[in-house]
């Protein structure tokens, strides 16, 4: 059997973002930047005002108090938007607004409020420090400088920053289109009465909600399909067709019903893998065709979350051009003990805290495949070894945290 790490690598290697296409700003929002995206201007423009006020020379205010006043000539005005033709001289002051280019000679706003305007002069009664109120010229961006780079989210700032730099459009990858398919004869759905035998399609759902939280894709969710090999081709051929990748549920384990390989492999698919030492999820199988691919994910809810955590996010995030798609991986102490069988590596589901400076990661449930309950609970997952048999508390584990700050 295929392990964790080398399943991984399988899924990773064929995760490449594919299409750059050119949007409008705004349209680009949500998507991921294919391009450095490099500054031609600076912001500012040029120094200019932070406050309404008067533009100085820093000599001529110097030790200005209540008591001893800076007096200065009103030489001028320099609305927003505009500059002062000319410069000032000593004793000269120019009344500025907000964002309004400094004069020259000035080097110095003193903000309105601390001043007096009598007879042509100016009473300016506080101090201020040299190039006090004034935004300098390139000090938010440099004309020059890569602004964001390739693999960037294009979030509302960033989009506020790209018109800030006079761009009108950029190259972004192409969104990906995911099918979700969920097997079984078993399945009803949420309005559907229960009866014994039946189980309730909790994965679609599931998955669905799991999609959305990465930006930049499209979700095809095709429902349930019963086990019956007809009807799975005709809803796997289409979804072969209109969809980037497939999200497939059940149907992958040993049992007479288990059909989705036959149908995948009668579509043309290869098998990458089937099968990984790890558990939940061993029967997770793993198909490609032309660049497209299908993860068969295992029926049992608990082992989809997990799956789709461990292999479809990270293929989902390479593969939509984010420069990170790993979770962040952490040491945290295990408050509980965990014995194990050798041979599959755990994923056990926890809920991480933080204990008089420790990381504990706390068993966040019972640890089944069919209890999804847990996975409501948890926070991270925590990787045991496949060669431990035992973990005693207070052992330090590896665990994955999947923060949406990571990429
Ligand atoms: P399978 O791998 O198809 O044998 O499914 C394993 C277990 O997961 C069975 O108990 C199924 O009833 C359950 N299961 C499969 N699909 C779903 C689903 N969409 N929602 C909830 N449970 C499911
Ligand atoms: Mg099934």
């Amino acid at each position: 059997m295929i392990t964790y790490k080398e399943a991984l690598e399988e899924v990773l290697r064929r995760a490449t973002p594919k299409f750059a296409i050119k949007k409008y700003l705004i349209d680009a929002v949500n998507l991921v930047l294919a391009e450095d995206i490099v500054s031609s201007e600076n912001v500012p423009f040029s120094d200019n005002s932070a406050m309404d006020g008067f533009a100085v020379r820093f000599e001529d205010i110097k030790g200005a108090s209540k008591e001893k006043p800076a007096i200065l000539d009103l030489i001028g005005e320099v609305p927003a938007g505009k500059s002062l033709s000319g410069q000032i001289s000593a004793g000269e002051a120019v009344s500025i607004f907000t964002g309004a280019v400094i004069p020259e000679g000035a080097d110095t706003v003193v903000e309105i409020e601390v001043t007096e305007v009598k007879d042509g002069k100016v009473y300016v009664y506080e101090e201020r420090e040299i190039g006090a109120n004034i935004r300098r010229k390139g000090e938010d961006l440099k004309a020059g400088e890569i602004v964001f780079s390739k693999g960037t989210l294009i979030t509302p700032s960033v989009v506020g920053v790209l018109a800030s730099i006079g761009k009108a459009s950029v190259k972004v990858f192409k969104p990906l289109t995911v099918a979700i398919i969920s097997t079984g004869s078993e399945l009803i759905d949420i309005g559907d009465k229960m009866k014994v035998g039946l189980v309730r399609n909790s994965n679609t759902y599931l998955l669905e909600a799991h999609l959305k939280e990465i930006p930049s894709l499209k979700v095809l969710n095709y429902g349930v399909v019963s086990d019956d090999i007809s009807s799975l081709e005709e809803v796997f051929e289409d979804a072969s067709m209109s969809a980037d990748l497939i999200l497939s549920t059940g149907g992958v384990s040993l049992g007479d019903y288990d059909l989705v390989k036959l149908v995948l492999e009668k579509l043309g698919f290869k098998q990458v893998f089937w099968k990984v030492a790890q558990k939940p999820g061993k029967p997770l199988a793993f198909y490609e065709k032309n660049g497209k691919v299908a993860f068969g994910l295992p029926g049992n809810p608990a082992a989809v979350h997990i799956c789709f955590l461990e292999y479809v996010r990270p293929y989902l995030l390479k593969s939509l051009g984010y420069q990170k798609w790993s979770p962040i991986v952490l040491k945290a102490k295990l408050m509980d003990s965990h014995s194990k069988k050798k041979g599959r590596l755990n994923f056990l589901r926890v809920f991480l805290e933080e204990k008089n400076g420790e990381i504990w990661a706390r068993k966040a449930g019972k640890q089944g495949s069919g209890v999804l309950s847990t996975s409501a609970r948890s926070n991270a997952i925590a990787l045991i070894p496949a060669e431990r048999e035992f973990v005693e508390p207070g052992e330090i584990v590896e665990v994955h945290y999947f923060s949406n700050n990571g990429w």
